[in-house]
């Protein structure tokens, strides 16, 4: 069945009003579109956490810097939506930018501290932007529970600080990264590579599990950053943004993967901007 289409926010709140009197439990999954399988196991996850399922579609601009690649982003609502209805997605909220920012709009969210490290200082303003407008989508559709991508880490971590400080209800759920056969992580940036840095692309993921298999091992995070980073370069990515390890929560970087440790990494082919991250498990 196709989902109901919602352009305002008033006829997203009439929608979920009804559900809501009814005592149904739901799940909302934010999204930019460009709708691959990384999405739909959001969409899966809430599914079978909850009655309804509403799906933001919406490119923000506020995230993205201003040489950024905001104009150049994939959209595709016919596209994303027809891939929505077989699912049995309740409700697509699209809105235009002017109902998620009229004019006199002049309030903003930011976290700071885990915001400090890792993809913050490469994309100034980038997380402002998150915590905004995850904090109006979590107020617009008030769901029980909320779904993101492991594939964002920081922003998954950013998420769950902004509504435990904020004291918003809502469960912020996790769902592992889904990847493509050749591990590269999907995402709809992944459109923008050519066929040889598709090609490349993969060695991401890569770089990272043997630096996941090291670390694990007791390798200390300085040599397994120098070979990883030497990995990506000879692999054609430049430059990179970063190679890290970092405590899972605090995303403060670690000598050693001792305890619950990530390693994250963002680099470019070309003009696109790839970011991945694996969990490392200690011996
Ligand atoms: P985006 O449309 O890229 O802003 O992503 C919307 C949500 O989907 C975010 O919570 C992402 O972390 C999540 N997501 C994107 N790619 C993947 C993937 N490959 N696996 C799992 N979740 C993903």
């Amino acid at each position: 069945m196709k989902p109901k289409i919602l352009r305002k926010i008033a006829d997203l709140r009439a929608t979920i009003a009804g559900w809501r009197a009814a005592g149904e439990r739901i799940g909302l999954v934010p999204t930019m579109g460009a709708l691959h399988d990384g999405h739909l196991a959001l969409v899966h996850a809430s599914q079978a956490q909850c009655r309804r399922t509403v799906v933001s579609i919406f490119v923000n601009p506020t995230q993205f810097g201003p040489n950024s690649d905001f104009d150049r982003y994939p959209r595709d609502l016919a596209g994303d939506v027809a891939m929505l209805a077989p699912l049995g997605v309740d409700a697509v909220f699209a809105p235009e930018a002017a109902e998620m920012y009229p004019p006199g709009f002049a309030s903003t969210v930011t976290v700071a501290d885990l915001t400090e490290g890792l993809c913050g200082p490469h994309r100034p303003g980038h997380f402002a932007g998150v915590a905004t407008v995850v904090s109006k989508l979590l107020n617009q559709v008030m769901p029980d529970s909320a779904y993101f991508g492991e594939k964002d880490w920081q922003q998954l971590q950013v998420v769950r600080r902004l509504v435990r400080d904020l004291d918003i209800a809502v469960a912020i759920v996790g769902v592992p990264t889904v990847r493509e056969s050749d591990g590269l992580a999907m995402s709809s940036r992944n459109l923008h590579l050519t066929t040889d840095e598709r090609a490349q692309a993969a060695t991401l993921h890569r770089v990272l599990e043997l630096a996941a298999r090291d670390l694990a091992g007791g390798a200390k995070s300085g040599d397994v950053i120098a070979r990883g980073k030497a990995a990506l370069r000879d692999a054609g990515f430049d430059p990179i943004d970063y190679l890290e390890v970092v405590d899972a929560e605090s995303l403060r970087p670690v000598p050693q993967a001792v305890g619950n440790a990530r390693v994250a990494v963002a680099a470019w082919l070309g003009r696109t901007r790839l970011i991945d991250n694996l969990p490392v498990s200690p011996r």
